[in-house]
């Protein structure tokens, strides 16, 4: 039996399951928000694929904000995106 198995993650803005390193962490510490990309920072994190429109989605319909508990503004969001357009795939 396989034992180190990927975890599945979901990502907050298509919904869909992932195994968890095809998708990248968000996370929030002290009320900052950033791109996770070791997977590592401290904080609630949440799971997004490396697109952009998946970070739209998921901004638009506040999942992002409902997951980390911290509500996200239109320049946290930019900067969130231009992070996340060079792991974009
Ligand atoms: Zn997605």
């Amino acid at each position: 039996m396989k034992t180190n198995k990927t975890p599945m993650r979901r990502c907050v803005g298509c919904m869909e399951s992932k195994p968890k390193d095809q998708l990248i962490r968000i996370a929030c510490y002290e009320g900052q928000v950033k791109l996770d990309p070791t997977g590592k920072a401290k904080g609630r994190g949440a799971y997004l694929c490396p697109s952009e429109s998946c970070l739209k989605k998921a901004v638009k319909k506040r999942a992002l904000e409902r997951s980390l508990s911290v509500k996200i503004d239109e320049d946290e969001m930019e900067t969130l995106l231009e992070e996340l357009r060079a792991y974009e795939r």
